[in-house]
Order: C-alpha cells, then sequence, then structure tokens
C-alpha cells in the first residue's frame, strides 16, 4: 500500500498509519534534494503495519537565482568575500565566488544575500561547505541549522 504524504514549510511530514490511523510527524529535509520520487518505508509503531509513504514535494524545489552576496569565515584567519547564489533550496546553495576560494570542504562559513521578494529580505545563513568544483570557483553548501525562521522559506514555496 502507497500513501501520499505532504510536507509543510518546516520540512515536517506527517504519516497516517492506513491501518490504525496512528500519525507520527517526522522531518524529512534530508529528502528534499532528490529529484526523483521518494517513497519512505514505513512501519507503524503502533500496531506494526508496513506501508509505503510517497512523499508530495512538488511545490517545493530547487530554484535557479542570481543574487548577489558575501561570505566570511572566521578561523585563524579571516576570510571574506563576494558571492553570487546560483541556485537555492530548503538545505542548501551553491554559489560562484570571483576568486578561487581558499577554504575546504567542511568549513563553517556565515553568508548573506538578498532575495528578490517584494521586501529585499536579507538572508543569513550559517553554512557547511559540501562540495567545491574542480574549477575552484563553485561551491556547494548546507545550512548548518535547519530551523531558522526567515524568508527562505516561503519564498520557495512556490
Ligand atoms: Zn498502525
Amino acid at each position: 500500500m502507497e500513501i501520499k504524504i505532504f510536507v509543510n514549510v518546516e520540512n515536517m511530514a506527517t504519516f497516517i498509519c492506513p491501518e490504525c490511523n496512528t500519525t507520527k510527524t517526522a522531518n524529512v529535509v534530508k529528502y528534499m534534494e532528490y529529484n526523483s520520487k521518494v517513497s519512505i518505508n514505513c512501519r507503524c509503531k503502533n500496531c506494526n503495519f508496513r506501508y509505503l509513504a510517497y512523499l508530495e514535494r512538488r511545490k517545493y524545489y530547487r530554484k535557479n537565482v542570481n543574487f548577489t552576496g558575501t561570505y566570511i569565515m572566521l578561523e585563524n584567519t579571516v576570510i571574506r568575500g563576494n558571492l553570487i547564489v546560483k541556485d537555492i533550496s530548503r538545505s542548501g546553495i551553491q554559489f560562484e565566488v570571483p576568486k578561487q576560494v581558499k577554504f575546504k570542504k567542511d568549513a563553517i562559513l556565515d553568508i548573506k544575500f538578498i532575495l528578490d521578494d517584494v521586501n529585499k529580505s536579507l538572508i543569513k545563513k550559517q553554512i557547511k561547505v559540501i562540495s567545491i568544483k574542480k574549477n575552484g570557483y563553485t561551491v556547494g553548501v548546507k545550512y548548518t541549522s535547519l530551523d531558522d525562521y526567515d524568508q527562505l522559506g516561503p519564498y520557495l514555496l512556490v
């Protein structure tokens, strides 16, 4: 049996057992990046019924953008620079820098950039570097916290 699950702005999904209607809420942010269909094998804690939950994520996606911003890394030395956010999702972004980056994978940085929403919302995030493309200019990052309450969630909900 497969049931459809909806995900809210906070990346929470409510699973309802088709057998006994017991509900369970879980954070499903880790599934948000996949482009393909996501089905999760579930087992009801109440009645042990097994079912497949299909995550309905069509409303959320990785959005291609072109926002200018800045980054700063505070470690032994301060590294700072400009960046251009190229795509954005609820769990991370990809940005480009004008000069090859000096930071490495797993580095923690603070970044800020301005959305093109009506309020020109300022987004500040602490991020962790996940990948740096071979060219040295393209950086993929994840937010260190997914609990920030800012305009990003509503922005990506289209
Ligand atoms: Zn059940």
